[in-house]
């Protein structure tokens, strides 16, 4: 490991995988550490919409993508208990025409293994938790847990939402539970050819104070995926998820459209995981440190938005560093925060309030957004 890097990168989920690749690509000298000690194929689904999808061009990746995902026609809102349709949004060619980019939905753990392959070979290390950053004005010094160290001339929080990075810049506070969990299954596409009904490419079904969003994660269809919002008061389980169980779904999803219930019945394993918040953040970046993605603007997960907007930020950051050279990070930060700061927080506003979309609306606003299109403004909208 180089113990003097340009450009370190904390954490290799979405939005650090999309930073260290399209850094790379531009020339930028990048590294990557993350704390895992290698990465698995973890239970649980992706939409990325066609305004990631154009990032993802421009990385070389989306092909790929397209070939490995599901590519929904439309997204259906139906009512839980009675299955009426209550909006029925367009997709599949319609975004391919009108927002320039598939809509797909996908493994993401299968997605992420993409990205980590286009990272340049030897630049990821593993089992690298960081536990210190001291900027000194002229460099920032990384300790990691296994006691080794390096300096940095940047440092990019990508690191989640309990990020060391945004506790360095504004003090340690935990993320709120918003009251909310939501339980995760992968189907085999097996389990589910005994049933007469009509499992929908992507559809959600909601009701007053729940809902479930079911999807393919693959272009075969042979594994299907569901994720829920219910209401729970309080998270007082350990660890970031727990087992939950077919009874315990049935019972909160009691009265449901029966092709709900039938795949609860279909599933072998179920997940439960708090649904965690944050206000947004004051700042973004201060010194040589500087943040993307849930490191910044956590959200509850409901516009299926939260990685297309770190897949996002990795592409504006990128593009402000080309724009100033490293060596002017500064402005570059400065202009990346006032290029993102009100679509991100206006999508963490919307995705909170879980209403997007059940209702019929037009997304052009989320899905035609081009980044690279978009001119670089130094005037801040507010
Ligand atoms: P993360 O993916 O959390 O990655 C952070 C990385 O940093 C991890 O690899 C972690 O191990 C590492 N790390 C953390 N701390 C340290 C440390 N101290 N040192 C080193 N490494 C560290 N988004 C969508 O776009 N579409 C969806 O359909 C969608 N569905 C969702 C469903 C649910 C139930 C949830 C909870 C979220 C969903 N999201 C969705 C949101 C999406 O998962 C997140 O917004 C996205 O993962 C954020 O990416 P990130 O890279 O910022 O953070």
């Amino acid at each position: 490991m180089k113990e003097s890097v340009k450009i370190a990168i904390v954490g290799a989920g979405l939005g650090g995988a999309a930073a260290a690749t399209l850094l790379q690509n531009a020339g930028f000298e990048v590294e990557v550490y993350e704390q895992a000690p290698e990465f698995s194929r973890l239970g649980a689904g992706i939409h990325v919409g066609p305004n990631a999808m154009k990032v993802f061009r421009r990385m070389g990746l989306e092909k790929q993508l397209e070939q490995m995902g599901s590519h929904p026609d439309f997204w259906f809102s139906r009512d839980g208990n009675s299955g009426e349709y209550l909006s029925r949004i367009p997709l599949g060619e319609w975004a391919r025409k009108e927002y320039g980019a598939s809509y797909i939905t996908i493994h993401r753990g299968d997605m992420h293994a993409l990205q980590m392959s286009s990272i340049k070979p030897g630049t990821v290390h593993f089992g690298k938790k960081l536990e210190t950053l001291e900027d000194d004005g002229d460099q920032v010094q990384l300790g990691f847990a296994d006691g080794t160290r390096v300096t940095a001339d940047i440092v990019i929080g990508a690191d989640g939402i309990y990020s060391k990075i945004r506790e360095t810049l504004l003090g340690v506070e935990a993320p709120t539970y918003s009251g909310w969990v939501a339980h995760r299954a992968l189907i085999r596409g097996e389990n589910l050819v005994k049933f007469a009904d009509e499992f929908e490419d992507c559809v959600k079904w909601w009701t007053e104070d729940r809902h479930m969003m079911v999807y393919y994660t693959t272009g075969k269809r042979d594994e299907y995926y569901f994720v829920t919002g219910v209401p729970h008061e309080a998270w007082d389980f350990q660890g970031s998820f727990v087992d939950s169980s077919q009874e315990e779904m049935l019972a909160a999803f009691e009265g449901y459209n029966p092709t709900v219930q039938n795949l609860i019945r279909s599933t072998e394993n179920i997940t439960k995981w708090p649904l965690l918040n944050r206000n947004p953040l004051p700042i973004w970046s201060r010194g040589r440190l500087v943040m993307l993605g849930d490191a910044c603007h956590p959200m509850k997960p409901h516009m299926a938005q939260g990685a297309c907007m770190a897949i996002e930020d990795a592409a504006m950051l990128t593009r402000c560093l080309e724009a100033t050279g490293l060596s002017d990070y500064r402005t570059a930060f400065e202009l990346y925060e006032t290029n993102r700061k009100e679509r991100a927080s206006k999508v963490q506003s919307v995705s909170n309030a879980n209403t997007f979309l059940l209702k019929q609306e037009d997304p052009a606003w989320v899905y035609g957004y081009d980044l690279y299109e978009q001119d670089l403004t130094t005037q801040n909208a507010n």
